[in-house]
């Protein structure tokens, strides 16, 4: 006769294993996650992580995580040192909005951040729910980056193709002249690119190999791609629960 207490205890491992939903968004600089990243979040309803955003924000409000960063070239596409990208998570992750899952953007970024992540939700009995792997042609995306303009006064963003200002250079609410943010000059974004094929995307084959991974076409429309998302995600939602139940039948 099985052990009642056991069986419950069980039982609430394996809710907590399955109902937090944990995301990570993979591909290149450009290929649309953050977009596709703040549609999942208000369509499940739960944060994005996104470390770019949170070293650019700590940065501008001068914490002590953001003087740490400010060592590091981020502006130039250098990858922060893993240990203080993963404290960062460590801490953000800990937060009480992200009981109920998250989604991390831009992060993990290398196999020792990949590694460290999967011991920190180990550590709280929990894993990666799936990956979604954004996928677009490299021309694509320099192509995305080299047509995109920002005023530099009021943080609008155009692009001279898909979303042109109504009068060419200039902003369409304060006129004034439009700029290529330092990110996102040509040499920048190639620099980018390169440091992604070298370090995050051997992260392909790590989450493939362990049945984690989906692949987005991120070339199309993005309401075409939002698609594609919900359906990958219902999938890998779908596989994780009958991991855990596996898993459950063989701890008994
Ligand atoms: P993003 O907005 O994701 O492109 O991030 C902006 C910059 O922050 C990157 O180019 C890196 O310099 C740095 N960064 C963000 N996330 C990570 C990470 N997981 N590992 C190392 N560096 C990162």
């Amino acid at each position: 006769m099985p052990d009642p207490a056991r069986l419950s205890v069980d039982w609430r491992q394996a809710v907590r294993r399955s109902a937090r939903m944990i995301l990570v968004l993979l591909g290149p600089p450009g290929a649309g996650k953050g977009t596709q990243g703040a549609r999942i979040a208000v369509h499940y309803d739960i944060p994005t992580i996104s470390t770019g955003a949170l070293f650019r924000d700590a940065v501008q409000r001068g914490t002590k995580l953001g003087r740490t960063i400010q060592k590091y070239r981020i502006d130039k596409g250098e990858y922060v040192p893993d240990e203080v990208v993963v404290d960062a998570v460590k801490q953000r992750i800990a937060e009480p909005d992200c009981a109920a899952g998250f989604l991390v953007d831009g992060f993990p970024r290398t196999i020792p951040q990949a590694d460290a992540f999967d011991s920190m939700l180990t550590e709280q009995e929990l894993s990666v729910t799936g990956v979604l792997d954004f996928d677009a042609p490299i021309n694509d995306i320099v192509g995305r980056f080299s047509g995109r303009r920002v005023c530099p006064v009021d943080g609008s963003t155009y692009h001279v193709t898909v979303q042109p200002p109504i009068v060419a250079g200039l902003c369409d609410i304060c006129r004034t002249p439009l700029m290529i943010r330092p990110d996102d000059e040509d040499a920048v974004v190639r620099r980018r690119l390169e440091v992604y094929q070298e370090k995050t995307a051997p992260l392909r084959e790590y989450y493939h190999g362990r049945g984690l991974l989906r692949e987005v076409d991120a070339s199309a429309e993005p309401e075409t791609v939002f698609a594609q998302v919900i359906t990958a995600i219902e999938l890998l939602r779908a596989q994780s629960r009958e991991r855990s139940k596996q898993q459950d039948s063989q701890d008994r």
